[in-house]
């Protein structure tokens, strides 16, 4: 892992064009990628696209389809392995890459790209088997059959937190389905999408099958998803950003023939009850985990710690013991448990909100930056707080955790349901009653039990919220690949 952040640093400030509509471009307007953990390092140059070449992406993308989809699915489904197995090889590279440029700890750079090539692996073996059907009933006279056919062009706009592993899982989804892609990466993140277009050519891919329109999502985003040839949008970002593209997409354009498909993951508001039947002291480790891993920046983050009042002050003091033992500092010196927040915004929305968390309860551990160049916020704890606060209803995405006391189990339900969101949720209990009722009435996408909330695996825990937090696609799960696909049903006399 040295080695590979050594490497990967001689490559700072790299300039890198745009791959579009099979070619390379330069425009000269040049997007700067940095290094959280200190600004000062340019990571990346990049193009950014114009609005014409955006448009001459997706409008490539629509007349390459044609001959992309009927490529042999064996082929798509042995490029999308190939493309596994590069990432495989290059696996500390882009470890490297995500450290310095995502500022993830070398633990979560390590998942991150672990997890893109168990997207790569399980969406092939999932094409398999959607390339052959189970056969309808057989109408007496007649041979039934159903297909899947691809939809078309789709535009992937990943965000900045899994930078690898989000943008692989729905960019091979896409392919392997037999879809064309326009990729529009996190701004953010840029170096790590321009990395993974380089495997997707190395792999076999047609240079024609995807394009990387860097750019942001204000300028080209809005033009990539307004294109009439736009078949479908997979996004994975903000609620926000995921509602305006929704309507956006609904409107349909002069030359449009479809109703475009959006598949929208969004945000979280991820809650923890602690029962005063659980093991405290696994709870309050996994609630660490889930609320202090790559520093509060996923979507399951735990954001909330809902505990009962039997043990809630006694919880409180595990906590902070634990957040004590939590080290800040660059992401790619592995004695930092805690690397950076993303951007300089970022960090001041997230200081913002702990000063409102100061107003809204009890501050009982961190609180402001941490000194040093990059972007380091102290993990920070805000005890007592009402459901009503700010700190309780809006995700931060940085390490802020509000704790919420509650009366009883039913209490705490009702608790952590009381959010516009539903993406993942943790139960911490030794009551079966309890756990049935979690697992009936906790409204989330993702539930876990006696368990952290972050982490899941793809092929166990098929990922995707509630509300909105999204369209509960289920990114890793036997269903996932029919968002980019179309069922067409044929029945032939005999
Ligand atoms: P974001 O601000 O919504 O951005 C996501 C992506 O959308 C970026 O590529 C961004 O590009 C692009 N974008 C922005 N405005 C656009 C527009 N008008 N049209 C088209 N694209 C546009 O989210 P983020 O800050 O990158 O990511 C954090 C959010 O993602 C959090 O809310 C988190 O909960 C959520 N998330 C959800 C899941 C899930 O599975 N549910 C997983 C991971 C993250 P620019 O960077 O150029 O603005």
């Amino acid at each position: 892992m040295e080695a590979a952040l050594k490497r990967v640093r001689s490559e700072f400030g790299r300039e890198h064009e745009l791959w579009i509509a099979g070619a390379a471009h330069r425009t000269g307007d040049v997007l700067e990628s940095l290094n959280p953990s200190k600004p000062s390092e340019v990571v990346g140059l990049h193009h950014r696209a114009s609005t014409d070449l955006a448009v001459r992406a997706v409008a490539d993308a629509h007349a390459f389809f044609s001959e992309w989809s009927r490529t042999p699915v064996e082929r798509r489904i042995e490029l999308t392995l190939r493309t596994g197995a590069l990432i495989r090889e290059r696996k500390l590279e882009f470890d490297a890459w995500l450290v310095y440029e995502a500022g993830k700890t070398w633990a979560e750079a390590d998942a991150d790209v672990s997890e893109a090539i168990d997207f790569c692996e399980y969406y092939a073996r999932q094409m398999q088997r959607y390339a052959s059907p189970e056969p309808p009933v057989q109408m007496p006279g007649e041979r039934d059959e159903m297909i899947y056919l691809p939809l078309g062009a789709g535009v992937i706009i990943p965000p900045w937190n899994f930078p690898l592993a989000i943008m692989a899982g729905m960019t091979m989804a896409a392919l392997v389905t037999g879809n064309t892609v326009v990729i529009k990466p996190s701004s953010e993140t840029p170096t790590i999408a321009r990395k993974f277009v380089e495997v997707l050519r190395a792999a076999g891919f047609p240079p024609r099958a995807f394009s990387l329109c860097t750019g942001s999502g204000s300028a080209v985003g809005d033009v990539l998803v307004e294109h009439p040839k736009t078949r479908f949008v997979s996004f994975t970002g903000s609620r926000d950003v995921g509602l305006r593209i929704n309507e956006l997409a609904a409107r349909p354009r002069r030359g449009q023939i479809w109703i475009k498909r959006v598949v929208a993951e969004m945000g979280g508001k991820d809650a923890i009850i602690v029962d005063r039947e659980a093991d405290q002291e696994s709870a309050a480790a996994g609630v660490v985990q889930s609320a202090y891993g790559y520093q509060g920046q996923k979507c399951s983050a735990c954001s909330r710690a809902i505990v009962d009042e039997a043990v809630y002050e006694a919880f409180l003091e595990r906590l902070k013991a634990k957040v004590a033992k939590l080290t800040v500092g660059p992401a790619d010196d592995p004695a930092s448990s805690m690397g950076p927040v993303i951007s300089a915004a970022a960090r001041k929305t997230i200081l913002d909100y702990i000063e409102t968390g100061k107003h809204e309860g009890r501050l009982v551990a961190g609180g402001g930056p941490v000194p040093g160049d990059g972007y380091f916020i102290q993990p920070t704890v805000i005890a007592d707080v009402d459901s009503q606060a700010r700190v309780f209803q809006e995700e931060i995405f940085g390490p802020v955790l509000a704790v919420t006391k509650a009366r009883d189990f039913d209490h705490a339900l009702a608790l952590a349901n009381d959010s516009e969101y539903g993406l993942t949720g943790a139960v911490y209990s030794n009551n079966r009653e309890k756990i049935r009722k979690a697992r009936g009435e906790f409204f989330v996408g993702n539930l876990y039990v006696n368990r952290k909330c972050t982490g899941a695996m793809v092929g166990a825990h098929p990922f995707g919220g509630f509300n909105m937090s999204g369209t509960d696609s289920k990114a890793g799960g036997p269903d996932y690949l029919l968002q980019f696909l179309q069922a067409k049903s044929i029945a032939e006399k005999i």
